[in-house]
């Protein structure tokens, strides 16, 4: 028996040191133990050949066995590509190449057998297969094939000729080598009482499983106990933290917050609303310090309860900050907060990079002597030379744009941590909050305030205008004023502007009778904040914008969102655009406006949007049509989970037991001295030595 950790990669035969480097460089494998947990991406099922009669475009991989009959060069350029007709003798299918084309002419032969595999697509009405993998066919005994084993690989690595067959090789000739069980990484008692594959099973049957259902036994094993690392590592931390910091106690239900509830509400708060302050007044009356996350779909009255939130500081005598990610939304946080506190005795200032000279002094002045008890500001209170006297309270806006180095920040402007109430719009799916977020509560407001209608979401293609001008017309008659927004990337950023630009003008000849604003990224800020202005103030009853409005903006009489090439947009983007509207008692519309040709994905974008108005179902869409790397709001986390083989979007139900066990073994071990755990305490020593560094998420 040998120690897989300690064994380098570069001896396992068939490897050696140029294709070891390439591991360690790509793939990041250095050892046996990094080999053996690479795991496949897919298996599939190669016992069943297909005839290339049966194929159609909704098939995920198909096989055929046949032969070439013939090579071509067709295109020129970028488009250049080799096609060869390829039969089973029965049909003719187009097995299709565009890079590598002097290989793929010398690899292969004509008239030989062999086994093609791919994915089925269609190109100008003919079905073919894009980059198939070939293999002679001789020597195939497709019954013993079972399920097979794909890995990823990259770019380079496919040059080197180094490819998923290869790690397949590599992975069957280390499992043969390792004569022994691999030695057990979970406490014997959690095996027994889970009926889980012992891990020297699940390894071996991960990558070369006969049934599908021993895979998923195999799989369900691993990801158990992946995820159950990950809960272990954040609960510890977290009562690591409970320990350290203590936090300040609000235990004074004053005037402020009293006079506001009593006198100054202009409706009444929903019952979510409600709730959600109380969990947060819990919290600040607890003595530790709070790390809340409070999410609410664009619309649901964040603002108030952020407000409410921070009265409470201020009757308890501290002071308050609340960060917004961009200008304009500060300064309407801060026109909001001024009026909905009238003539309350508060001192509310704004400090965003916009404000200097004489202004930005007595600003920071009032903040150092605790004159200033609330502050509404951007980026800009991170700097130094921002000093709060009595710094009690923290709220971070839309938080997605606000990572974890900035909450270290705000913390060190205080004695004791403030208190911290993260506010989100984006729909984080639970599952993903859990394990981003392990230590932070969540609070949800799933309600909107009454009377509100639902938006309409319709979608319609570009070649047919003449609707959706009606549209706009009938709106704004009726006094209401209408958002059009363009997308608007860096890589394509003067086409985007241009195209905002001919479509303001487009609209300018269309309703020569109306005012239009309009406001992109490009233009100087004040200029921006002028026509954002005109448009709120009901000047103008047109804005023309790209995405800088994405974030936060409140007009009510707003009622119809027009999104221009609507395909480029995400679906967490539309659905943040689409909270424009709808937040008055008024019918609102949401225009998707987008080309006759949309990929299959894009259609079924345009679909959900059409179909709901629920952020968290959305976000469930998004997270399965992207996958959760790509979610807007993790990125930035800070948090780089190592996750291998546990997927948090299909894999909630197993996340959910793993942070049951883990909260069950904490509480039940509490200083990680138990004998029958050592190989929990000592594995999770090891697994973070290796991935993260815990104390620097807060
Ligand atoms: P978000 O959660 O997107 O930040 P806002 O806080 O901007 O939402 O609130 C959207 C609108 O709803 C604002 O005009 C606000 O005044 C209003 N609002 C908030 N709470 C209530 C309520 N309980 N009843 C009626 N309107 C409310
Ligand atoms: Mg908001």
């Amino acid at each position: 028996m040998f120690d897989l950790a300690k064994q380098d990669i570069k001896y396992l035969p068939g490897v050696g040191p140029q294709r070891a480097k390439l591991l360690n460089d790509e793939l990041q494998i250095f050892t046996y133990q990094d080999l053996l947990y690479t795991f496949p991406y897919k298996h599939i099922d190669r016992s069943r050949l297909y005839a290339v009669r049966e194929l159609t475009t909704d098939m995920p991989y198909v096989q055929l066995k046949g032969r070439i009959l013939s090579f071509e060069t067709e295109g020129e350029g970028r488009k250049r590509r080799i096609v060869a007709h390829f039969t089973d003798g029965y049909g003719v299918v187009d097995l299709v190449w565009f890079n590598g084309l002097k290989y793929i002419i010398s690899a292969y032969k004509v008239q030989t057998e062999y086994i093609v595999f791919g994915r089925p697509s269609a190109f100008n009405g003919r079905i073919n297969i894009v980059h198939p993998d070939i293999e002679p066919a001789d020597g195939l005994r497709l019954n013993t094939l079972g399920l097979r084993p794909y890995y990823t690989t990259t770019e380079k690595m496919k040059r080197k000729g180094v490819n998923s067959r290869t790690l397949e090789n590599l992975t069957t000739a280390l499992l043969q080598k390792i004569d022994f069980p691999i030695p057990e990484t979970l406490p014997e008692y959690l095996v027994g009482e889970l009926c889980l594959m012992s891990l020297d099973t699940a390894l071996r049957t991960v990558h070369y499983p006969q049934k599908a259902e021993e895979l998923k036994r195999a799989q369900y094993r691993l990801k158990f106990e992946e995820l159950l690392y990950v809960q272990l590592g954040i609960l510890r931390y977290a009562k690591e933290r409970l320990k350290k910091y203590r936090g300040y106690v609000f235990s004074v239900v004053g005037d402020l917050f009293r006079t506001f509830y009593a006198s100054r509400l202009p409706f009444e708060l929903t019952a979510a609303q409600k709730r959600v302050i109380r969990e947060i007044r819990h919290d600040m009356g607890s003595g530790r310090q709070m790390n809340r996350l409070l999410q609410g779909d664009v619309g649901s009255g964040k603002t108030l309860v952020a407000l409410m939130s921070m009265l409470i500081a201020l009757d308890n005598g501290f002071q308050a900050c609340i960060v917004a990610p961009t200008e304009i939304l500060a300064e309407q946080h801060y026109a909001t907060f001024l009026k909905m506190l009238g003539d309350m005795p508060v001192r509310t200032e704004l400090l965003t990079g916009t404000v200097k000279g004489r202004r930005r002094r007595e600003v920071l002045e009032g903040l150092e002597n605790g004159t200033v008890q609330i502050l509404v500001g951007t980026h800009a209170v991170l700097e130094d030379n921002v000093v709060f006297r009595r710094l009690g309270m923290v709220v971070i806006d839309e938080q997605h744009r606000f990572g974890v180095a900035q909450r270290a920040k705000m913390w060190r402007k205080s004695i004791q941590p403030p208190h911290v109430l993260v506010m989100t719009a984006t729909p984080i799916p639970r599952t993903l909050a859990m394990t981003v977020y392990g230590d932070l509560d969540v609070s949800v407001i799933d309600e909107l305030p009454p009377g509100r209608k639902p938006v309409r979401t319709i979608h319609r293609f570009e070649n047919k205008p003449a609707e959706l001008y009606q549209l706009m017309q009938h709106e704004i008659n009726a006094g209401r004023q209408v958002y059009v927004v363009y997308p608007l990337i860096k890589e394509s950023e003067k086409i985007d502007i241009q195209n905002l630009e001919k479509g303001y003008e487009q609209l300018c000849r269309d309703f020569p009778h109306l005012r239009i604003s309009r406001v992109h990224g490009k233009m100087k800020s004040i200029e921006k904040d002028e026509e954002m202005q005109r448009f709120v103030s009901g000047e103008t009853q047109i804005l023309v914008a790209t995405t800088v409005i994405e974030v936060g903006v409140n007009v009510p009489n707003a009622t119809v969102m027009v999104i221009e090439n609507a395909e480029r947009f995400g679906l967490a983007q539309l659905h943040q655009l689409r909270g424009r509207v709808g937040r008055g008692g008024d019918q609102s519309y949401c225009i998707l406006v987008t080309k006759y040709q949309l990929a299959a994905d894009t259609r079924k974008r345009m679909q959900i949007m059409t179909e709901t108005n629920d952020g968290f179902e959305i976000a469930e869409a998004d997270m399965k049509l992207r996958g959760p790397g790509d979610l807007e709001g993790t990125q930035q986390s800070g948090v780089a989970f190592d996750l291998k083989i546990a997927d948090i979007v299909r894999d909630g139900q197993i996340l959910q037991m793993a942070r049951i066990i883990a909260e069950r073994i904490l509480e039940d071990d509490p200083h990680c001295a138990k004998i029958d755990n050592e190989i929990l305490w000592k594995r999770l020593r090891q697994i973070q030595q290796k991935n993260v560094n815990w104390s620097s998420i807060s």
